[in-house]
C-alpha cells in the first residue's frame, strides 16, 4: 500500500534507534512530548548490536583466556583454554537481544510509539517511511531529530565483501577463529580487534598509515598500547598503507619497501561516514553538512531539527550520543539544558586497556596553560600485582599555579573504571589537594589516583621517584 499524500501528524519525531535516538526519544516523552521513533533494522544501533557490547563480549573472553594462560605461578592450571566462536556467538546474543529488550521495554513503558521501516525526507516537515517492500507510510513533524548513526568507511584499495574483507562489526560475527588476519586502523576499534584475536590464538597484523596508534591520546598511552600489541605477538607495521589482495596475501606498501603478508581474513577500520545520504535532506531543506553536522549546544542543526550522535562532529562514542540525546529530548521537552560537559572519556578496550579524560599535557601546553603531570606506576599498588597490571600506570595533568585536575590518563588494571573517578573530579573541579584528602579503598586501582595526588603535591606515599613535578 502506497498511502500517497495520506499522512499522519506526529508531535516529535526521531529518525534512528541507536544510543543518540532511543535516548532522546524517551527523554523528549518523560518531558512530555510525543514521540515516534522509526527504526530501519535493529533498536540498540551499531553501540549494541555490532559495536561496543559484541567488542566489549569478544575482549572479555580473550582477556580472561589470556589470564588463566598467565596464572600458572598463582597455582590455576597455566593453559590457554580452547577458543569455541561459534558458543561465544549464542552467548553475545543472549546479552544483545538481553538489552535490547530492555530498550524497548524502555521506549514502551516511556510512551514512545516505534515505527519499523527507512526513513526519508519529503517535504520541509514530512517524512516518509518505508514499511515495507511497496508500502510508504508518511509523517508530518513539529519537530525532528536525526540520530541516524555511521557506517563503516571503504578502503578504496580493499572493499568489503562481507567474507574475506569486512567492516568491524562483520568481524565481531565470525564463528572460526582466521589462522591469520590483517586489520587495517590504529584507531581503537581496530587495536581492539587486532588485541583480542591475538589472545585468542589469531596471528594478526596491524597496518596503520600514521606514526603511532590511538594518536588522539596521550603519548605515552600510544607507546604503551604498541608496546604491549608487539609483547602479545601482533606485527605492528606502522607507516604502512595497503595496496591490495594478491590471492592468499594482502601487499603493503611500508617504509621499507612492499611486503606480502597472509590474511585469511581482513578488517577495515577506517573510520566511520554520517549516515545521511539516504535521508534526501535536499527534501526538507536541511543543507547537508560537508563531512558532518555542526550542532549548537542544545543539538539544533535548524530550529525544528536536532541531530544526535554520530552524525555531528565530534567523537564518535556512545556514551557521547546518549548524552546529546537526553540534552535534545530536555530541549524538546521545553527545558532548559545544554551539552555542558567538560570532559567525555574515551577508553579503549584492548589488552591492556587505556583510558582518557581531559587534556594531555601536550595539548595543555598547545592551548597555553602551564601544567604539570603526577604519575603512579601500578606495579607500588597491591592492586596492580594481584591483576597482573604491573606494567600499567595512571597519570594526572593538572594546572601549576591552582592544582585544578585538567585530564587523566590510564594504562592498564581496570582503566575503563578507574578513569570515572577522574572524570568525576574534572567535572567537579578537584584540585590536588581535593583528592590526596579523599580515602580510597584498598587494595584498589582507585588509589592511584590519590596517590598521583599525592605525589604532584611532592609528598608521595607510593613511590619516591613517581609522580614528581616532571614535565613529559
Ligand atoms: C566495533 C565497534 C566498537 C565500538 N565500541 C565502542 C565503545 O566501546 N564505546 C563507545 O562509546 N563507542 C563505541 N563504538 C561507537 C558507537 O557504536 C557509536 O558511536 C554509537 O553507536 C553511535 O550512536 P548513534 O545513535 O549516533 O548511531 P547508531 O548506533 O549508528 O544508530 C543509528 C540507528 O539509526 C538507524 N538508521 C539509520 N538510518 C536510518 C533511516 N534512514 N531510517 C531509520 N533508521 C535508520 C540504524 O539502523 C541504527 O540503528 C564502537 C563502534 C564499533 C563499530
Amino acid at each position: 500500500v502506497v498511502a500517497g499524500d495520506q499522512s499522519q501528524p506526529v508531535d516529535c519525531l526521531v529518525l534512528g534507534g541507536g544510543p543518540g535516538g532511543y535516548v532522546a526519544a524517551v527523554r523528549a516523552a518523560q518531558c512530555g512530548r510525543s514521540v515516534t521513533l522509526v527504526e530501519g533494522d535493529r533498536l540498540g544501533g551499531v553501540c549494541l548490536n555490532e559495536g561496543c557490547i559484541p567488542g566489549k563480549a569478544l575482549m572479555e573472553v580473550a582477556g580472561l583466556r589470556s589470564r588463566v594462560a598467565g596464572m600458572a605461578a598463582a597455582g590455576l592450571g597455566g593453559a590457554a583454554p580452547p577458543v569455541d566462536l561459534t558458543a561465544f556467538q549464542a552467548w553475545k546474543r543472549s546479552l544483545v537481544a538481553r538489552l535490547a529488550g530492555e530498550i524497548e521495554e524502555l521506549l514502551h513503558g516511556s510512551g514512545v510509539r516505534v515505527v519499523r521501516g527507512w526513513a526519508r525526507f519529503a517535504g520541509r516537515t514530512r517524512v516518509g517511511v518505508r514499511t515495507g517492500e511497496e508500502s510508504t507510510q508518511y509523517f508530518d513533524f513539529k519537530d525532528v531529530v536525526i540520530a541516524t548513526g555511521s557506517r563503516p568507511a571503504p578502503l578504496p584499495s580493499l572493499p568489503f565483501d562481507g567474507d574475506r574483507v569486512c567492516d568491524p562489526g562483520q568481524a565481531l560475527d565470525w564463528t572460526d577463529l582466521p589462522t591469520s588476519m590483517v586489520v587495517f586502523g590504529g584507531d581503537p576499534v581496530g587495536l581492539e580487534l587486532a588485541s583480542a584475536f591475538t589472545l585468542l590464538g589469531s596471528d594478526v597484523a596491524l597496518v596503520d598509515p600514521g606514526d603511532r596508534l590511538i594518536p588522539a591520546m596521550d603519548a605515552d598511552l600510544s607507546r604503551a598500547a604498541a608496546e604491549a600489541a608487539r609483547q602479545a605477538g601482533v606485527r605492528l607495521l606502522l607507516r604502512s598503507r595497503p595496496r591490495g589482495m594478491d590471492g592468499a596475501t594482502v601487499v603493503i606498501d611500508t617504509p621499507d619497501g612492499e611486503l606480502r603478508l597472509p590474511a585469511a581474513r581482513i578488517v577495515v577500520s577506517a573510520g566511520r561516514l554520517p549516515r545521511l545520504d539516504d535521508l534526501d535532506l535536499a527534501a526538507a531543506r536541511i543543507r547537508p553538512p560537508v563531512d558532518r553536522f555542526e550542532v549548537d549546544d542544545r543539538l539544533r542543526v535548524e530550529r525544528h531539527v536536532f541531530a544526535v550522535g554520530d552524525v555531528t562532529a565530534g567523537p564518535q562514542l556512545a556514551h557521547r550520543a546518549s548524552a546529546q540525546g537526553r540534552v535534545a529530548g530536555e530541549v524538546l521537552g521545553g527545558r532548559a539544558s545544554a551539552m555542558d560537559a567538560v570532559v567525555v572519556p574515551e577508553v579503549v578496550f584492548a589488552q591492556p586497556p587505556l583510558a582518557s579524560a581531559g587534556l594531555t599535557a601536550e595539548g595543555a601546553r598547545a592551548g597555553g596553560l602551564e601544567v604539570a603531570v603526577a604519575h603512579v606506576p601500578f606495579g607500588v599498588l597491591g592492586r596492580g600485582l594481584i591483576s597482573g597490571a604491573e606494567r600499567g600506570w595512571a597519570r594526572v595533568v593538572y594546572e601549576l599555579d591552582t592544582g585544578r585536575l585538567l585530564g587523566a590518563h590510564v594504562a592498564g588494571g581496570a582503566a575503563g573504571e578507574l578513569i570515572a573517578a577522574a572524570v568525576v573530579a574534572i567535572e567537579m573541579g578537584a584540585t590536588l589537594e581535593d583528592l590526596a584528602l579523599i580515602v580510597q579503598a584498598h587494595p584498589t586501582f582507585a588509589e592511584a589516583i590519590s596517590g598521583a595526588a599525592e605525589a604532584g603535591l611532592g609528598r608521595p606515599l607510593h613511590t619516591v621517584s613517581g609522580g614528581s613535578r616532571a614535565t613529559l
